[in-house]
């Protein structure tokens, strides 16, 4: 066995439907008296809601979470929590409101109780992202990864379907690339292969009853390992390619995860070959670049990066961003693969089979 290290960081988790119902405990376990809620405009009635259960400990209501966490946005919900005395922030929504909460830690060691109701992971890491005059900052911190997770399936019975599918394939984003990292390890490994598993079950029955909430069980399940890898172990090509797309193209996020994966897997097919079995096995097909692809095909959610609005004409631009200070990554970057691979991605073309 290759030798690793492990270190496990210290989040609570209370998971299972209807857990909402333990926040205010969680808050005393955590011994703030004043809770500082966020959320984004979208999702202040569930803002309200968590307001309304814990009564006196809640301090505000903050709903002005958007995507990458604009300084702005972020320096005006630290004025907030300091002038409200807040002791903790209280993050319900996706990783655009988790993210504010952590933009609030870095600052003032705030702790941070998140309520995640999207797949997207952040919840579980100490990364954080600012964006400032256009472009994101990003770093590891610990003082911002959240000290207790509320994972409450009810919560994302109301996420609508096309972003389920594309949140839980950014889920599982995260998983295959652990599994391939140049730190991996064997526990993280192991909550790799579990989450993608968890995901390929559930985001199906997801698609034929969005209201089930043992699929939606399964697929937060799963969206927490995938998570808890992200946070862990080191990304590599997959990653590099969704940040240069998001933050230079302004893509969406989860969108644009699940187009580029099956790609940046056929990529790294070769070079990390036990990777690619266990990411097959978990989806329970024998490849696993056209497994990611054939199952976001069957789900309904995009393809083809020309659907976002990608021009053709930015390809070679892009491909020059992407290999700039390139992520670790099994197999060595090259501008013309990577633009190859991108022009897959551009056309959404099913990969070949590797396997
Ligand atoms: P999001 O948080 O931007 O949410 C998308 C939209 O869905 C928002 O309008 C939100 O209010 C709404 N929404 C969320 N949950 C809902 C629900 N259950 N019902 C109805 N509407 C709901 O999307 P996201 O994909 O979760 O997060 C994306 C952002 O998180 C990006 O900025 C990304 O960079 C960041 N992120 C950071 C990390 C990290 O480790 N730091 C990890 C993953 C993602």
């Amino acid at each position: 066995m290759k030798p690793f290290v492990y270190n496990s960081s210290a989040s609570r988790v209370v998971f299972g439907a209807g857990s909402l119902k333990q926040l205010e405990e969680e808050i005393s376990l955590l011994g703030a008296k004043r809770a500082l809620v966020l959320s984004t405009p979208e999702q202040r009635a569930s803002a309200e809601k968590v307001a309304a259960l814990i009564g006196d400990r809640c301090a505000g209501i903050f709903d002005q979470a958007v995507m990458h966490v604009p300084i702005e946005t972020a320096r005006e919900a630290r004025r907030h929590a300091e002038e409200l005395n807040a002791d903790c922030a209280v993050a319900i929504g996706g990783g655009s409101t988790t993210g504010l909460g952590k933009a609030i830690a870095l600052e003032s060691s705030l702790p941070i109780l998140a309520i995640p109701t999207t797949y997207a992971g952040s919840e579980m890491t100490p990364i954080y992202g600012i964006t400032e005059a256009g472009l994101k900052k990003t770093g590891r911190d610990p003082r911002v990864l959240p000290k207790t997770v509320i994972y409450d399936p009810e919560l994302s019975v109301g996420l609508p379907v096309g972003l389920s599918v594309t949140s839980g394939i950014n889920a599982l984003a995260h998983a295959a690339e652990g599994l391939y990292a140049q730190d991996a390890n064997p526990i993280m490994s192991l909550f790799a292969e579990e989450g993608i598993r968890a995901l390929a079950e559930g985001l199906p029955q997801v698609v034929s009853n969005p209201q089930d909430i043992e699929a939606r069980s399964k697929c937060l399940y799963g969206a927490w390992l995938c998570g808890a890898v992200l946070g862990n172990v080191g990304m590599a090509l997959h990653h590099k390619l969704c940040h240069t797309l998001g933050g230079t193209y302004n893509l969406p996020h989860a969108e644009t995860h699940t187009i580029v994966l099956p790609h940046a897997l056929a990529y790294n097919a070769a070079a990390a070959p036990e990777a690619m079995q266990r990411i097959a096995r978990a989806l329970g097909t024998a490849d696993a670049a056209q497994g990611v692809f054939d199952l976001a095909q069957s789900l309904g959610a995009p393809t083809a990066l020309k659907t976002l609005g990608f021009s053709a004409d930015e390809l070679d631009r892009c491909a020059e961003i992407a290999t700039q200070n390139a992520y670790a990554n099994p197999r060595p970057i090259d501008r013309s693969s990577i633009r190859a691979l991108l022009e897959n991605a551009y056309h959404g073309t099913r990969p070949a089979a590797t396997a």
